[in-house]
């Protein structure tokens, strides 16, 4: 029997309130075959988060031994705040077993990805418009409005690294937005994805 090949690391990543988190969720519901990479953080459980399925939640000093041990294929400090971080260990495993795999982490540590892992395809989710990201934003209600003006600031920024990545997906209308992540994953299955 021929050897399954290796799988395809998806890195989502983009500004806060862009679309992520809604996208990924469509993703995985979506695609066959697409397993996401739950991430440690530092951060406390927000209500309804849930232990090893949203977060892997650790302490300041776990997550320092975690960095020691070289267990991160990347890790960053998000918003000034806690620390997030993608385990090695999980995407290795998936991949090797022929599953693509799913990240959905922030900018700075997509670009450390896209610098260890040459052939991940790398995208970057775009806002309609700065005025609807921080319609989202609000929308969301999830920020006070000081936490809310930091992310807006981090957002300017990063937007800036957006040709940095492989591709660029505008998050205006969902079932677009999705399809066309659905399709880059079907392309780089099928070999006709350009990277
Ligand atoms: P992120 O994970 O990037 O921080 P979320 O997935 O939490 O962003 O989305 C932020 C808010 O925007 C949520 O309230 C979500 O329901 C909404 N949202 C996501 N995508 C769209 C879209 N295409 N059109 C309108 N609202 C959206
Ligand atoms: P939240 O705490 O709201 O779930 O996530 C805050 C931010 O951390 C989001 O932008 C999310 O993409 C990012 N994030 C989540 N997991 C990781 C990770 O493993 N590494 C990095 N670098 N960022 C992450």
């Amino acid at each position: 029997m021929k050897a399954r090949e290796r799988g395809t690391l998806f890195v989502l990543s983009g500004p806060s309130g862009v679309g992520k988190g809604t996208l990924r969720a469509r993703a995985l519901k979506d695609i066959e075959g697409l397993t996401y990479s739950v991430s440690c953080t530092t951060r406390p459980p927000r209500p309804g988060d849930r232990e090893g399925v949203d977060y892997r939640f650790v302490s300041e000093d776990e997550f320092s031994r975690m960095v020691e041990q070289g267990r991160f294929l990347e890790y960053a400090k998000v918003h000034g705040g806690p620390r997030y971080g993608t385990l090695r260990e999980d995407v290795e495993r998936e991949l090797d077993v022929g599953r693509d795999v799913l990240l959905e982490i922030d900018v700075q540590g997509a670009l450390q990805v896209r610098s260890l892992v040459p052939d991940a395809v790398t995208i970057f989710v775009l806002p309609p418009s700065e005025e609807e990201l921080e319609r989202r934003l609000r929308g969301r209600r999830t920020e006070t409005e000081t936490e809310l003006r930091a992310r807006l600031e981090s957002a300017r920024r990063e937007l800036e690294e957006a040709p940095k990545y492989d591709y660029v997906l505008v998050n205006d209308d969902l079932d677009e937005a999705s399809a066309a992540l659905r399709k880059m994953v079907m392309d780089s299955r099928e070999g006709r994805l350009r990277r």
